[in-house]
C-alpha cells in the first residue's frame, strides 16, 4: 500500500457523520477515520495484521461516502481495495466454507461468460420449475439458507447477446457516434432488458452501438474484495474484446462496474501494454446518463397531462455513481425531462441502501439496518416509482418495498426514458394511447 495516500489523511473526522457504518454504531473504529489509523498502523508495523483488522474492513460498505465528504482528498478505495487484497493475501479469515464460496464465485464462476451463463440458465429452469419456492417451504431448512434462497434474483428470459446484435446503426438519424456497449455480469443475467433500453436510448439519440457478445464481467467484484489480481485478468479480457481506438466512447448503466471501469489503468504497471491500452480506455468509459447530457439527448416529446397522469417518482443515489463517479445532476436532469412526471428528491438519497455488491449476504443485519431506512425515505416521498442506475440497489430496494408491502416501483432512469421513445413511435400524437401506456408502465 502507498504510505502517501495513508498519510493525507489529517484525521480531521468530517467524514464520520456521511459514513453509514460510524452513523449506526457511533463507534470510532467503525468510521474511516479509525480505519485508516489502522490500515496506517499496519503499514508502520505498529500493529499485526489481525483478524479483528480484516473484520473491519469486510464491515466496511466500500460505499465511499468518506471520499466525497473528506476536504483534503483522501482515496479511500485505493486504500480499501489495498487492504482487502493483504487481508485475502494473509489469508488471515479463511476457513473451508469461506474458502470454496470464494473459489466458486469469485475465481470460477465470475471468470467466464460461458459458466456465468450456463449458470443462470439452470437457475432459470430451476426458478420456472417453482423449486425456490417448494425449497423455501421446507420445515427443515435453516432460516439463514431460506433467506439466502430468497435473495437469489429472477434471471432474465434472455441473456443481452441474445436482444442485441454485435453491430446496431440508427434507423431514423444519421450516426454521429460509435459506441461500445458494456452488459455486465449481473446485468445480463438478470437486468438484459435494461441494456436492451440503453441500447435504443443510444440509437435513437444517433449512436452505432458496438456490443460484442463475449464480454463478462469488469471485476470490480474482485477489485472489491480483495482479489486484484483476478480483476487485471478480467479488465485484459475487455481491453481485448473492445476496438476501442475506433470508438468514440465505452457506455456502461451499471454505477458498480462504472466506477472501476474508468481506472482500469491503476491495475497495470506503468510503460506496460495493457497499462497504455488501459489509459486509452478510461478516457472513453462513460456512464450512460453522463454520455447523454454530454451530447445533448433528446428529451421526449412532451404531451399535455390531466393531472391523474401525472406519476410522482423519486430517484435514489447508487453510491458508486455518485460517490465513486460524482454523478449526481444528470441521471435528475434526465428524469426531469419526461412528460408527466412529477419529480420529488429522496431525503438522503445519496445514503447507502445497504446492498453494496454482496455486503448484504456478507452483512445482512446492517444491510438491513440501511435498507429499512431506505424505504422509509421513500415512503415519505409518496411515490410510486423509485429510480435508482444499479442492479444491486434496484434489487435491493425492491426486496425491502415488498417486505414493507408497498406498491412502489424500482426502475433504471434508462429504461423509463426508453418507454417514453417507444410511446412516442408507437402511438403517434394520441395523448390517450400515451396517458395510458404510462399507467401500464408504472403502475
Ligand atoms: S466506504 Fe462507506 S462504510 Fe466504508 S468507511 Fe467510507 S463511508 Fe464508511
Ligand atoms: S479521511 Fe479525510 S475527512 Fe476523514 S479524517 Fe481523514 S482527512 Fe479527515
Amino acid at each position: 500500500m502507498d504510505p502517501a495516500v495513508i498519510q493525507k489523511c489529517i484525521h480531521c473526522g468530517m467524514c464520520l457523520p456521511s459514513c453509514p457504518t460510524y452513523q449506526e454504531t457511533k463507534i470510532e473504529r467503525n468510521s474511516p477515520r479509525g480505519r485508516i489509523s489502522l490500515m496506517r498502523a499496519i503499514a508502520e508495523k505498529r500493529m499485526d495484521l489481525t483478524a479483528s483488522f480484516a473484520h473491519e474492513l469486510y464491515f466496511c460498505l466500500g460505499c465511499l461516502a468518506c471520499q466525497t465528504a473528506c476536504p483534503v482528498g483522501v482515496d479511500y478505495k485505493t486504500l480499501f481495495e489495498a487492504s482487502r487484497q493483504d487481508i485475502e493475501k494473509s489469508k488471515i479469515l479463511n476457513n473451508p466454507l469461506r474458502l470454496l464460496a470464494r473459489t466458486f464465485l469469485i475465481k470460477y464462476l465470475f471468470l467466464s461468460s460461458w459458466r456465468l451463463r450456463t449458470f443462470g440458465r439452470l437457475l432459470r429452469i430451476y426458478q420456472r420449475m417453482g423449486l425456490d419456492r417448494f425449497f423455501k417451504s421446507l420445515p427443515f431448512l435453516p432460516a439463514k439458507l431460506k433467506d439466502m434462497l430468497g435473495q437469489l434474483p429472477s434471471i432474465a428470459p434472455h441473456f443481452s447477446y441474445e436482444i442485441i446484435s454485435t453491430r446496431e446503426i440508427p434507423i431514423n438519424t444519421p450516426a454521429r457516434w460509435k459506441v461500445g456497449l458494456l452488459t455486465g455480469c449481473v446485468q445480463d443475467l438478470v437486468f438484459s432488458k435494461i441494456n436492451r433500453d440503453t441500447a435504443d436510448v443510444l440509437l435513437y439519440n444517433g449512436c452505432e452501438v458496438i456490443c460484442p457478445p463475449e464480454q463478462g464481467c469488469c471485476g470490480s467484484l474482485h477489485a472489491h474484495n480483495g482479489e486484484l489480481e483476478t480483476a487485471e485478468r478480467l479488465a485484459k479480457k475487455l481491453l481485448a474484446a473492445f476496438p476501442i481506438e475506433e470508438l468514440d466512447a465505452i457506455i456502461t448503466n451499471s454505477a458498480g462496474c462504472g466506477s472501476h471501469l474508468k481506472h482500469f489503468s491503476d491495475l497495470f504497471p506503468p510503460g506496460t501494454f495493457w497499462r497504455q491500452k488501459a489509459e486509452v480506455w478510461d478516457k472513453k468509459v462513460y456512464d450512460i446518463h453522463e454520455w447523454l447530457i454530454k451530447i445533448g439527448f433528446s428529451p421526449p416529446q412532451a404531451f399535455p397531462c390531466t393531472s391523474q397522469s401525472h406519476t410522482v417518482i423519486t430517484y435514489h443515489d447508487a453510491c458508486h455513481l455518485c460517490h465513486g463517479q460524482k454523478i449526481k445532476n444528470e441521471p435528475r436532469a434526465i428524469l426531469r425531462s419526461l412528460p408527466c412526471i412529477q419529480f420529488i428528491e429522496l431525503e438522503e438519497a445519496d445514503h447507502c441502501c445497504g446492498s453494496a455488491g454482496i455486503y448484504n449476504i456478507l452483512q445482512p443485519e446492517m444491510a438491513h439496518k440501511l435498507l429499512n431506512k431506505k424505504v422509509e425515505k421513500i415512503k415519505k416521498t409518496n411515490a410510486s416509482v423509485v429510480c435508482t442506475a444499479n442492479p444491486g440497489c434496484l434489487l435491493f430496494i425492491e426486496k425491502g418495498l415488498k417486505k414493507h408491502h408497498l406498491n412502489i416501483q424500482t426502475i433504471h432512469p434508462i429504461s423509463l426514458l426508453a418507454q417514453y421513445y417507444r410511446m412516442k413511435e408507437r402511438d403517434g400524437g394520441s395523448i390517450e394511447k400515451k396517458e395510458a401506456n404510462l399507467a401500464g408502465l408504472i403502475h
